[in-house]
């Protein structure tokens, strides 16, 4: 059988419906197979009708005997439909489904799973109202299926149709592509391809159900993995690690300017990164700390122990305000001991782009700080020993992976960020990386204080803005948009600014800082902010991940609700950066209870990483991880925080099929099927 012909030409299939299905990612065969129910209508469980009793949740089966349709006195419709099991005969009500009763019809299977009440009229006759899920069944489910898979389909594509070619399609079987050699089934016990898909369409019970899983999960997961492993084979071939001497002048040098001394749990780390560097193994260290905690302090000691050696080494950051700000604060640092910093942004001149290349490409800049920039064709560098990227979880898998790649030998790798990921997301994403933490935050920190407001309150906090700002302080005004926009109802920065600035703020320095502005623009408005010359910054997020002004202790989040709690986290670690009392004040106008108890988190929880939690919890992992998963084909079947196990296994058995010198065809045939272009993006970097 032909898996990738275009489902068009199936059988029953037409143009129409093609479309319809093509909007769900179904364009072939295989896909119509890898198309898996969203849940199953477990009908195992069927009390006869002559045994249920009243207040009891149950499933009832049934044909249906005649069907009714009445209009209250308050004009709803009803239907009651009178359902016969032949061991007794039950109504069930529905209220308000007008197009129902066209679809039902006397004789017709139904399975119902609903609450017993009593019928009206005081008969003391058994009914269900309260009706939980309902469905037809055809004569073939109604016989035989007693997992009856529920699909997500659009109006157009009938369920029983829809299953029918299900059949058609799982019928031949024999040839189906799959990733996991016979040796990889046995090993850990899993069906063959054709079984699995077989029971996940149609089970016959729990146990089919979980079977099938097991093995698509493992499935798809070791495809990821061996693509994984696959694309770091290609940047490492015939590559070696560098490896570091014990510290000497340069370091020792930077360690005694440091402006502080290093906290415990930031001499532990460094440590552990001395190890990876003068190890000849290349590091792949994942450097967790919550917002503010120092990291960057870590960076600079490991950029210059690099250089130290003879290496250039660079640093990779999300956004060109947070390239700026750390380029200024290590040169300060780093022009005393003579070593060479450059900038490399999307946004410079070209001249001033062309001169960037050469200093890089000759080694004449030793550090290297830059946003994507970075990664383009045409950075060439002298020889990259070390690269860093600074809040990891902006960027995606082949991002890093481009940089790296740069390298002549195999680079050392830190990668550093606020947000925890768990390890079965470094595991999916980066392979294996080890964990280094800063657990505390440097001494002397206070608690930001947070507040959810809603906006009648706007006065009173603008009061007390303005308050803090006479006694020395400066305040953030963050806004979810740039421009006004007609769709969405939430203040803009422009807006807000021009508001604020000619109101209650008018006496003192306010600025509008967003992305739109041009690179010398927000540049400057960084610097006079970070020189106290601008006392209110009215801004979008850029100024979410890093930025670092100490003296700023106000924060004002407007239309909060439109946030995560993690991006609530990282912005509000923009104050509380210094030795002053920290407001974060959050507004939302918000009724949705939902919304309000989440935002309610931030004025009860302090700590990053079970904000994290709590937010991965409330939103799932595709939202939570965004950009992070960029790169990675959308998980069919598995989810990579609760399959942990599977993963674990997956990982292993990729890692020795991957050794041995077997050919990959199957493999790489069976994911081109599956994800098509989607995995080219890990494997053809
Ligand atoms: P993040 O981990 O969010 O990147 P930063 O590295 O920007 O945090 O550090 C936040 C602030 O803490 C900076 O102002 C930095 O100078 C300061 N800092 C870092 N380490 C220490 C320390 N050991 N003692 C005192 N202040 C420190
Ligand atoms: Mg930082």
């Amino acid at each position: 059988m032909n898996f990738e012909e275009n489902i068009q030409y199936v059988k029953g299939i037409g143009p129409k419906k093609a479309q319809a299905l093509n909007k769900l990612g179904i364009e072939n065969k295989y896909n119509l197979l890898t198309y898996y129910p969203k849940r199953y209508n477990n009908q195992s469980d069927i009390t006869p009708i002559s045994e249920i009793e009243y207040d009891e949740t149950v499933n009832v089966k049934g044909y249906i005997i005649s069907i009714q349709e009445k209009i209250s006195y308050k004009g709803m419709k009803i239907i009651t439909v009178l359902l016969s099991d032949d061991t007794g005969t039950l109504q069930i009500i529905w209220f308000n489904q007008p197009f129902l009763a066209r679809s039902l019809k006397k004789g017709m299977n139904l399975f119902v799973k609903g609450k017993i009440s009593y019928a009206y009229g005081g008969s003391g006759q058994f009914c269900i109202k309260q009706i939980i899920s309902y469905f037809l069944l055809d004569d073939e489910q109604n016989e035989q299926c007693e997992f009856l898979p529920i699909y997500i389909l659009p109006g157009t594509i009938k369920p029983k149709f829809y299953r029918s070619i299900l059949t058609d399609t799982l019928s031949d079987l024999h040839n189906i592509p799959c990733a996991l050699a016979e040796s990889i089934r046995n090993e850990y016990k899993l069906l063959t391809k054709a079984d699995a898909l077989r029971k996940i369409h149609f089970p016959k019970s729990e146990e089919d159900i979980e079977a099938s899983r097991k093995m698509l999960i493992f499935e798809e997961l070791f495809m990821i993995q061996c693509g994984l492993i696959h694309l770091r084979k290609i940047h490492t071939q015939n590559k070696h690690g560098i490896h570091c001497l014990l510290n000497s002048t340069l370091v020792k040098k930077l360690y005694s300017a440091l402006p502080f001394k290093l906290t415990a749990d930031q001499e532990k780390v460094w440590s552990e990164i001395c190890n990876d560097m003068q190890s000849s193994t290349p590091m792949q260290r994942l450097l967790q700390g919550d917002v503010g905690s120092g990291k960057t302090v870590i960076a600079v000691l490991a950029l210059v122990k690099a250089v130290e050696n003879g290496w250039q080494s660079a640093l990779m950051v999300p956004t060109e305000i947070l390239a700026r700000q750390h380029f200024r604060n290590f040169c300060l640092l780093l022009d005393p001991l003579g070593i060479k910093t450059g900038l490399l942004l999307g946004s410079l001149s070209a001249k001033e782009h062309r001169d960037a290349l050469q200093q890089i490409k000759t080694g004449k800049w030793q550090i290297i700080i830059g946003t994507h920039a970075l990664i383009q064709d045409k950075v060439e560098f002298a020889n990259l020993g070390l690269v860093i990227t600074d809040e990891q979880h902006r960027f995606g898998v082949a991002q890093r992976a481009y940089l790296e790649a740069k390298a002549v030998h195999i680079p050392d790798v830190l990668v550093m960020t606020a947000t925890p990921i768990p390890r079965t997301m470094t595991l999916t994403v980066y392979g294996d990386l080890n964990v280094s933490m800063i657990r505390h935050l440097p001494p002397g920190r206070k608690n930001i204080r947070t507040f959810l407001r809603t906006k009648s309150a706007r006065e009173k906090i603008y009061q007390f803005v303005l308050k803090e700002i006479k006694e020395g302080r400066q305040a953030y005004v963050v806004c979810p948009l740039i421009e006004i926009s007609e769709n969405i109802k939430t203040v803009s920065a422009e807006e807000m600014f021009e508001k604020l600035n000619t109101g209650i703020f008018k006496n003192i320095n306010c600025a509008l800082l967003h992305g739109k502005l041009s690179a010398i623009e927000k540049e400057q408005i960084m610097q006079d902010f970070f020189a106290n010359k601008i006392h209110l910054l009215v801004s979008t997020t850029v100024i979410e991940v890093g930025v670092n002004v100490p003296n700023a202790s106000i924060m004002v989040v407007e239309g909060a609700d439109r946030f995560g709690l993690a991006q609530l986290h990282q912005l509000r670690g923009r104050i509380g950066r210094g030795q002053y009392k920290s407001y974060c004040i959050l507004l939302s106008d918000s009724k949705s209870s939902k919304t309000v108890e989440r935002l309610s988190l931030m004025e009860k929880i302090n700590d990053g990483f079970v904000l994290a939690e709590e937010d991965l919890r409330l939103r799932g992992p595709g939202q939570f991880f965004g950009a992070m998963q960029h790169g990675l084909p959308d998980l069919k079947i598995a989810n990579v925080l609760s399959d942990v196990n599977i993963l674990l296994d997956a990982r292993k058995a990729a890692e020795k099929w991957c050794a041995n010198k077997n050919p990959m065809t199957e493999i790489i045939r069976t994911i081109n099927i599956q994800y098509k272009n989607d995995f080219l993006k890990i494997t053809d970097i």
